[in-house]
Parts: C-alpha cells; sequence; structure tokens
C-alpha cells in the first residue's frame, strides 16, 4: 500500500449525501477554467503530448458528434496528463465560410434585410457581431462537458495571426508554382452563388429523363440523334461527338450539323461569335453504349464536355449566368429559368419534329452539400492548389505509406491511399465574402498579378497596417484615429488583450516595444509624406488628402510600379484555412517556442466524414510546409446513429441532444457511456436510456465514496503502523485493481475506449462494491463482547480496532485510485469525492498520478481463494434464487468438502454474511429431505424445512419446461423454413437463433432442478 505519500491529516467523519451532478458539474466547470488548471507553460519536449481540437464551426452548437469527439480526446488527455506528460490541448473555432454566412444571411433575411443590398463591409460586421455570441455559446457547452483544454492557447481560423498564416501560406505556394488561376469547370450553387469543390457535392441517384433530339446534318442528308438528359444546355453546344470506332457515325465525322433552334448569335467567353453550325469530331470518351452513341458536346456546362472541348479546342460558350438563368446567348430564352427554359425547348423540339423520343432515365445528380440545389457546372476563372503535384502529393502519400502516420482503425489507411491516388486539383475560391480574401492584387496597368504579405515591408508600423487592411479591419483609406482604435479594441480570440497585444504576441512579437496611439501614427505616417522621403529608395508608403483628412496606404505593382491595384474579391475555402490548424494554432510562420515544441502533434481524433476534406489537406500542408507530419496517429471514430442504427436528423426527429442528457443525468454519465459505446470500427447505437444506466454507475461510484467516509475513523491516518496484518480479501482486492490497472492503461494506449471503460466498469461494480464492500462491513462494524471480563474485553477491542484499521486503509487506498482510474472519464463526480478523502494531498485529482501495474501487489493465492470464495456463495445464492427462498431470510445450510475445508473455515463468517446463512454445519452424508447443489468440491444441501415448497416448485418448473418445448419447437421450425431464411432481415435471423440457444439452455436447467426436487419427498401433508 502506498502510505508513505499520505500526509497525515485530522479527518471527521460525516456524511457527503446525495449525488447531486448539477451541483458538482457547474461548481468545477467553471472553476478549472478560471484556474487554468489545463493552461501547460513549462513544456518538456521530449515529455510532451500535444493535440489540436478539430475546430467547431462557430455556427451553432454541439451534436452528438461533437461531444463523442471531445469526450475521446478528453479521455486521452486527462490520461496523458496524469501520466505526467506536458499536455497541450488547443481548442479554437473555425469560421466556417459558407455555412456562417449562410446563417447570418437567414437572421438577416429574417429581418427584412438583404446582403446584396447592405455590401460586403457592411455585412461583415453583422457576422462578426454575430460570431462572438455563437462562439461564447459553443465554448460554453464544451466547458460543461469538461474539456480540458487549454483555453489560454485558443485561437480562431479567422484571428489576426491566422489569417496572416494564411497569406503566407498561399504566397509560398503561388511562388512555388503550386498555386494558379485557371478557367475551368467548377461546380456551382446557383443559390448560394459560389464555386464548391467536388467535395462539397453530393451525389443522389435521381429518376429523370433522357431525350433523344435530332440534330439535322448541313448538307441536309440526314440527322444525328443525341441523347440528353439536359435538354437546355444545347445552346450552348459547339460540338457533337462520336467514338472513332463506331461504325454507325465513322462517315460523318469532320461534317457539320445544325444546331436546333439557334437562330441568334453566340459568344464564345473569348469573345468570339459561334456559328450554329457545330462539328461531328471522334473522341475516345465518348461512350458508344449511351444512348445513340453521339453525345452533344457542351463544353461550358458538363465536366467530361469541358475535358473534350480543351482537347479539341472548341469554343466554350456559357448560356447560363450565375443563378442558372438563361443568358444572352440562350437568344429567346435568355432571363428564363434553366427548367422553364428546358419545358418550353422540349416544346419547340417537338414542334419542329426533331424531338425523337423521350425515355425514363435514372442517374445521379450533383446536390450542394449545403442548401441541397442541384449545382449547376460551369467554366469559370478560379484559383487552385495543384495537390497532384508530385512535391504536394508524394510526401502526403509517404508518410502514410511509410507508418510516419498511422490511421487508428488501420482500415482507413486503404481509403486514403485510395482518395490521393485520384487526386484532383483542388479549386479554392469561393465567391462569397465571409472567409480569408485571396491575398492577390491584380495591377490596373499591367493586368498582372500581385501577393502579398507583410513580408513586402520592413517597418512594423508598416506591416500592421497592410495586415489591419488585408483582414478588411480598415479600407485603403483611414485616420490615425480610426488605427487607433481598432488596434486598442479587444481581439477577438483573448478579449483580454487588445489586438494590438495580439499582433505582438502572435505575430510580431520580435517587436515588443511597439506602442502605438494616434499621435505616434500621425508622426509616421507624415515622416512618408516628406519630400525628402519621397526621393529615396524606398519611395514613401502613404499619401494624405487633405480633402477626407485621410491617409492612403500603397500597394505597388511589384511587375511595373503602378499603384492602381485591386484585390481579388473572392474568399479561400474554408478548409485552406482548416489544412494548416496544426501549425497555424502554434504561431506558424513565426518560429516560436510552441511550435518548436509542441508540432508535429501526437493524435488527431476526428469523424470519417471529413478524412477528405481535412485530413488528407492537413498532411499535404504539413509535410509541404513544415516538412514535417502534422500528427502521428489518427484515430477515426464512428457515427453516432439512434438505437436503431438510424443516422441522427432533426426531420427524423431522433436528435439527442448531448447538452439535455448532460442537464439529466450528467456530463459525467455522458462521457462513460460515449466511451463505453466506442468500438472500434462500430457505430455507436444511442438511446436516452445508455444515460440513464451510466448515470446509475456514477450514483453507485458515488455511494461507494459515502459509505467509506462514514465508516473512517478520525484517527485512521495516525493509526496506520498499528493496523493488523492484511485480510485474503484485502490482498485480492489490491490484485483485482492492479490488473484493472493494466487493463486500462493498455486499453487507453491501443485507443480501445469501450475496453478500459468496461474493465473499470466491472471492477469497480463488480469486484469493489459487490463483494469488497460487503466484506469489509464484517471488520467495520465488529464489537467486542461485552460480556467478557474486562481483560480480555480489552485485548479483543484492540484487535478488533487493528482489524479495522486495516479496512479501512485498504478501503481508502483502492478507493483512491478507483478515482484516479475513472478521472479521464468522470472527470467530475471523480473530483468531488477526491476532494472528500483525507488522503487528497493535490487539490485536482487531474494532477495526480495515474495508477499503473504494480506487479508487488498482485497476490495469487488470495486471489484464488477468494474467487472460489465467491464462486461458493453465488452457488448458493444462486440455488436459494431457483427454490425461491426470500433473499433476506436466513437458512440452515450443511456442506461437505475436502480441498475446499480450510477455505470455508477462513471465510465461514463471510459465508453466513453474503449467503445469508443462520447456520453451516459440516457433515459426512447428505442429509435425507434437503436439495443438494455444489461448486467444485463444495457440496452443499438445503433442508426441505427451510420454507421450499417442492410440490409447487415442481409443478411451476414442469409447467414452465412445457412451455419451454413448445417455444422450442416453434422456433426451431422457423429456423428450417427457406421460405423465412430467404425472405427475413438478417436481424430478425440472428434473434430466432440467440432466441433457440436461450430456451436450450433454459431446457437444461429446468430439467435439472425438476430431477433435484424429484429426489426430495413433499414435507407436511398441505403440498
Ligand atoms: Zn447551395
Ligand atoms: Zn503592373
Amino acid at each position: 500500500m502506498t502510505q508513505d505519500r499520505w500526509i497525515i491529516i485530522k479527518y471527521s467523519m460525516r456524511d457527503i449525501g446525495e449525488y447531486d451532478h448539477r451541483s458538482i458539474e457547474s461548481k468545477y466547470s467553471k472553476k478549472w477554467v478560471e484556474e487554468a488548471i489545463y493552461h501547460t507553460k513549462d513544456i518538456k519536449k521530449d515529455l510532451r503530448f500535444s493535440i489540436v481540437i478539430p475546430p467547431p464551426n462557430v455556427t451553432g452548437s454541439l451534436h452528438m458528434g461533437h461531444a463523442l469527439n471531445v469526450t475521446l480526446q478528453d479521455i486521452i488527455c486527462r490520461w496523458q496528463r496524469m501520466l505526467g506528460k506536458s499536455v497541450v490541448w488547443v481548442p479554437g473555432f473555425d469560421h466556417a465560410g459558407i455555412a456562417t454566412q449562410y446563417v447570418v444571411d437567414k437572421k438577416l433575411q429574417g429581418e427584412g434585410k438583404n446582403r446584396l443590398d447592405m455590401g460586403r463591409e457592411k455585412f461583415l460586421k453583422e457576422v462578426w457581431t454575430w460570431v462572438p455570441i455563437s462562439r461564447n455559446s459553443i465554448k460554453e457547452q464544451l466547458e460543461r462537458i469538461g474539456v480540458s483544454v487549454d483555453w489560454k492557447r485558443e485561437r480562431f481560423t479567422l484571428d489576426e495571426g491566422f489569417s496572416r498564416a494564411v497569406r503566407y501560406a498561399f504566397r509560398k505556394l503561388y511562388e512555388d508554382g503550386l498555386i494558379y488561376r485557371s478557367e475551368y469547370i467548377i461546380n456551382w450553387c446557383p443559390r448560394d452563388l459560389t464555386a464548391l469543390s467536388d467535395l462539397e457535392v453530393e451525389h443522389e441517384e435521381e429518376e429523370g429523363k433522357l431525350y433523344y433530339i435530332k440534330y439535322p446534318l448541313e448538307d441536309n442528308s440526314g440527322y444525328i440523334t443525341v441523347a440528353t438528359t439536359r435538354p437546355e444546355t444545347m445552346l450552348g453546344d459547339t460540338a457533337v461527338a462520336v467514338h472513332p470506332d463506331d461504325e454507325r457515325y465513322r462517315h460523318l465525322i469532320g461534317k457539320r450539323v445544325k444546331l436546333p433552334l439557334v437562330n441568334w448569335k453566340r459568344r464564345s467567353m473569348s469573345g468570339e461569335e459561334v456559328s450554329a453550325y457545330i462539328p461531328v469530331i471522334a473522341d475516345q470518351s465518348v461512350l458508344s453504349e449511351f444512348g445513340t452513341g453521339a453525345v452533344k458536346i457542351t463544353p461550358a456546362h458538363d465536366p467530361n464536355d469541358f475535358e473534350i472541348g480543351r482537347r479539341h479546342n472548341l469554343p466554350f460558350v456559357k448560356v447560363m449566368d450565375e443563378h442558372a438563368r438563361m443568358n444572352e446567348n440562350a437568344g429567346e430564352f435568355a432571363g428564363l429559368d434553366r427548367y422553364q427554359a428546358r419545358e418550353i425547348i422540349l416544346q419547340k423540339l417537338s414542334e419542329l419534329g426533331l424531338l425523337e423520343k423521350i425515355e425514363q432515365h435514372r442517374h445521379a445528380v450533383g446536390k450542394c452539400y449545403r442548401c441541397k440545389t442541384t449545382v449547376e457546372p460551369m467554366v469559370s476563372l478560379q484559383w487552385f492548389v495543384k495537390v497532384s503535384d508530385p512535391r504536394i502529393k508524394d510526401g502526403a502519400v509517404n508518410v502514410v505509406k511509410e507508418g510516419k502516420i498511422r490511421f487508428v482503425p488501420e482500415g482507413w489507411k486503404k481509403t486514403y491511399l485510395q482518395w490521393m491516388e485520384n487526386l484532383k486539383d483542388w479549386c479554392i475560391s469561393r465567391q462569397i465574402w465571409w472567409g480569408h480574401r485571396i491575398p492577390v492584387w491584380y495591377c490596373k496597368s499591367c493586368g498582372r498579378e500581385n501577393v502579398f504579405t507583410d513580408d513586402d515591408f520592413d517597418r512594423v508600423y508598416d506591416k500592421i497596417i497592410f495586415n489591419l487592411i488585408a483582414d478588411g479591419k480598415i479600407g485603403y483609406e483611414f485616420t490615425p484615429e480610426e488605427v487607433e482604435s481598432i488596434l486598442h479594441s479587444p481581439s477577438f480570440t483573448h478579449p483580454n488583450i487588445t489586438l494590438l497585444e495580439f499582433y505582438k504576441k502572435y505575430a510580431f512579437h520580435k517587436y515588443h516595444s511597439t506602442e502605438v496611439d494616434a499621435n505616434s501614427l500621425r508622426l509616421f505616417f507624415s515622416q512618408d509624406l516628406n519630400p525628402m522621403a519621397m526621393l529615396t529608395e524606398k519611395k514613401s508608403r502613404y499619401r494624405y488628402d487633405p480633402g477626407y483628412k485621410k491617409y492612403r496606404f500603397i500597394l505597388r505593382c511589384k511587375h511595373c510600379g503602378h499603384e492602381e491595384l485591386e484585390q481579388d474579391s473572392d474568399v479561400l475555402d474554408t478548409w485552406f484555412s482548416s489544412a494548416l490548424w496544426p501549425f497555424g494554432v502554434f504561431g506558424w510562420p513565426e518560429k516560436t517556442q510552441d511550435l518548436e515544441k509542441l508540432y508535429p502533434t501526437d493524435l488527431l481524433v476526428t469523424g470519417f466524414d471529413i478524412i477528405f476534406f481535412w485530413v488528407a489537406r492537413m498532411i499535404m500542408m504539413g509535410t509541404y510546409l513544415m516538412e514535417d507530419i502534422p500528427f502521428s496517429d489518427v484515430y477515426i471514430h464512428a457515427l453516432v446513429r439512434d438505437e436503431k442504427g438510424q443516422k441522427m436528423s432533426k426531420t427524423k426527429g431522433n436528435v439527442i441532444d448531448p447538452l439535455d442528457m448532460v442537464e439529466r443525468y450528467g456530463a459525467d454519465a455522458l462521457r462513460f457511456t460515449l466511451a463505453i459505446l466506442t468500438q472500434q470500427g462500430r457505430d455507436i447505437k444511442l438511446s436516452e436510456k445508455r444515460f440513464e444506466g451510466y448515470r446509475h454507475f456514477a450514483n453507485k461510484l458515488w455511494n461507494a465514496g459515502r459509505f467509506i467516509l462514514m465508516n473512517l475513523d478520525g484517527d485512521l491516518l495516525q493509526n496506520l503502523p498499528y493496523g493488523a496484518p492484511p485480510k485474503s480479501e484485502d490482498l485480492w482486492i489490491l490484485t483485482k485493481l492492479n490488473r484493472t490497472a493494466q487493463k486500462v492503461n493498455k486499453a487507453l494506449s491501443e485507443y480501445e475506449f469501450s475496453e478500459a471503460s468496461q474493465a473499470l466498469y466491472e471492477f469497480v461494480w463488480g469486484e469493489f462494491c459487490d463483494w469488497y464492500l460487503e466484506m469489509s462491513k464484517l471488520r467495520l462494524y465488529a464489537k467486542a463482547d461485552e460480556s467478557l471480563p474486562e481483560e480480555e474485553r480489552q485485548k479483543q477491542e484492540t484487535k478488533i480496532k487493528a482489524e479495522r484499521i486495516t479496512a479501512q486503509a485498504t478501503l481508502l487506498s483502492v478507493f483512491d485510485r478507483i478515482l484516479k482510474l475513472l478521472h479521464p472519464f468522470m472527470p467530475y463526480v471523480t473530483q468531488e469525492l477526491y476532494s472528500n478523502l483525507p488522503t487528497s494531498y493535490e487539490e485536482n485529482i487531474s494532477l495526480t498520478e495515474f495508477p499503473l501495474y504494480n506487479p508487488q501487489e498482485v497476490y495469487p493465492d488470495a486471489e484464488e481463494k477468494v474467487e472460489r470464495l465467491k464462486g461458493i456463495v453465488s452457488s448458493i445464492r444462486s440455488l436459494r434464487s431457483d427454490l425461491k427462498i426470500e433473499p433476506s431470510k436466513r437458512i440452515r445450510l450443511y456442506y461437505r468438502a475436502s480441498q475446499s475445508e480450510k477455505l470455508v473455515e477462513e471465510f465461514r463468517q463471510h459465508l453466513l454474511n453474503l449467503a445469508r446463512l443462520e447456520d453451516l454445519q459440516r457433515v459426512d452424508q447428505r442429509p435425507s429431505n434437503a436439495l443438494a447443489g455444489f461448486y467444485g468440491d463444495f457440496e452443499f444441501f438445503i433442508p426441505v424445512e427451510e420454507g421450499i415448497k417442492v410440490t409447487e416448485l415442481l409443478n411451476s418448473y414442469t409447467k414452465r419446461h412445457q412451455e419451454v418445448l413448445r417455444s422450442l419447437e416453434s422456433v426451431e421450425r422457423k429456423l428450417k423454413n427457406e421460405e423465412f431464411l430467404k425472405k427475413a432481415p438478417k436481424e430478425e435471423i440472428e434473434k430466432a437463433e440467440r432466441m433457440k440457444e436461450e430456451l436450450i439452455a433454459e431446457k437444461k436447467k429446468l430439467e435439472e432442478l425438476i430431477v433435484l426436487l424429484q429426489e426430495v419427498k413433499p414435507a407436511g401433508a398441505s403440498q
């Protein structure tokens, strides 16, 4: 026992009352944050554990998936911290471009306002006022769940430092030729008015139609019939394509067809006029089996046609605008919605006799992942990251192939590698306002691109002003007072410091002396206005407009020196910034101490749905920009579903809100439930009952603590040296405790959350509470025999006291370690109980040591003995219950034993208590008129006179036996029925098989009991 560390304090017995999760959890969740106990200042690099939270979106609230995600991370973090590591768990939030803009847009619409009327600047102001409210509410939810994150290191993907990191990353990739701008076919959401990456498009099978349209040949020699699902795009056709080997069409290749309906001028994207006579071309990619084998080619509105158009140098004719309404190239159809246009076009074709036929056709339709609008493929000018370049791709593939990054469960490795193999360039521009504005400025004079970061400026004021402009905090024209007031306003991420201090801490820590006020700024700006300064090589950076009384910051084209530049109006895909998260949070691109000590991180915990969106991109950006992996382990957790295995959704109404569960059952119950249900590779099926069940476990733990505390002597710790030698049950529970510690540590090191929590549950409830606590009562409640003469009684009292000390000390020692083992799973209840222990020499249990397996506390002999005792007791209890003897009734019991004889003698008193016996007598022969049971060599007999109603039991068991036979017959028949086996769902067949096994077991048991009962004669005539 680890008594040496115990601080001797006087303890007075008291009752801690009933378990009340609400008061306990509200007390500590605030306290832990206020006291910043999870803030790690001095990091031992070789003993550190570093992890970043997958930043929740600043929209809305946490769902059960978030609760699971943070619970699993918190368990690992608390465990690692208790193992003595310097744990840094960085929290933060994601600005979530499209999602946030969507939410705020909706809110404004509700207030009768319109984003487009407001303009960019005003709209962003609205977003910035809404975002902190939402962020704080999520933060509070995380605190309630009990996450042990380091709030002092909190970051936001759109905070000043992170935005700066994004510009640096963009510039580096741009200058390395890995970012380019190009006309490309993208997925366009006509409702959100933005491009979507391939991953943001959901493909849904739909019942559609395939229309066969006749295109007349130019020489009037006939028609080519093309098949299409989207006839409205025909107005943008610039060719008809066939497979080169298709005999049916070979003779037509090179001829032209007349595009029906089109009798107006069409213009290509480069401004040339495009004829309605379009060529028939041959291309290997055409599938001869589809439709007629001839396909219309609309390069501006279809990804395959786009590729064909590029290969054959076809003109690109766009026929829709950003709202997916037909544009001027659609002639008489201009202004119509795409689906309206479709109907009218079909009608006209049919009138002209050019609509050959219509077939039913099931096909996949791309939908916007946010608003479910059917995506319109469109050609437009977008920015791309060349992730297919070997410089990015190879690194990201190799680190996983070589095992430097480990996926858990391992199966995800294959998924990842397969996806990486078919990597397409990543479209990173989005036509929305909320996000990181693309750091590219176009020159109005030479038309070329300029990418700026604050590296382009030497002076720290210039750097700060540039960042303020680039972040949209000020315009290009400003007064010194405006700048001063913004710099002195609270930072978004850490409102306890100013923006200026944030800059100094997270971006410009080299320039600690910078102090800013309007006067110093004015002085600084006007230095540049000095005619002498303008003559120097470094031309002035500021200009003053006396009319407006404003200063202007000047950017000059890097190519021609021209001063009129315009920034790209798009923003970056949200995942571009999230990809930098594992090093951006530590201050990259600055070489900070955090970055040096905490990167690469040790673990990422996330759901499988964002492996491609996020995990893959972090690996690409980490290996490219940091030249090192972003994390070594990736734990992919399952989806949380409802009890029937269905996805939780608001429309289905089967959502379980984690905060409701916290309110009702406590964060500890929520966490323990999620942990015990988390098995690798299996979805979690949740129902409210589960939380209720583990609330009972928290309560059980509480009551055990309450019992122990009420039975401690005030002078226990002083008297420890006078304790009696430990009993077998003490050695047994210590052995079990150590074996549990071993299991938990091993399971956690393999991210086997269910195994770890299961081991704890079984030990705490099944061994400690059910057996050890019961057995300890013998010593806790022992009283000296009052009838003894004084001297002997005193002797007895001394012995009782010594034994009680040992029992109390064992209870305390084991319980102390139970709390520590359970702490990562149930932080609140363990903290509260721990605070009440006389042995709590630390204030916070989370800063104590996690129990490890100690081979010196393992006693196999004692373990074997107590396990045998448990077996005997259980057998007696089981027979008592079969014979319907009231649980509280004390009975006489006879037994016969060979090897167990000694065991019975050692545990005689326990046997009497645990099996509720009035008397236990050894016999040589089986007594007559008694029912027999056994456990190993221990045979026991319960006399019929102990209230056993033999005839009644016989009747009832015989009846039940017949029922079981009937049910068994019916289930067996079902399982032999071919029809059933063929048609029934798998679960139903499994259910039937389970039922069969249960019935067979019950049948066997009943037959044994019937034989047993038949052996004894009914006692008494009344039976
Ligand atoms: Zn959309
Ligand atoms: Zn220029």
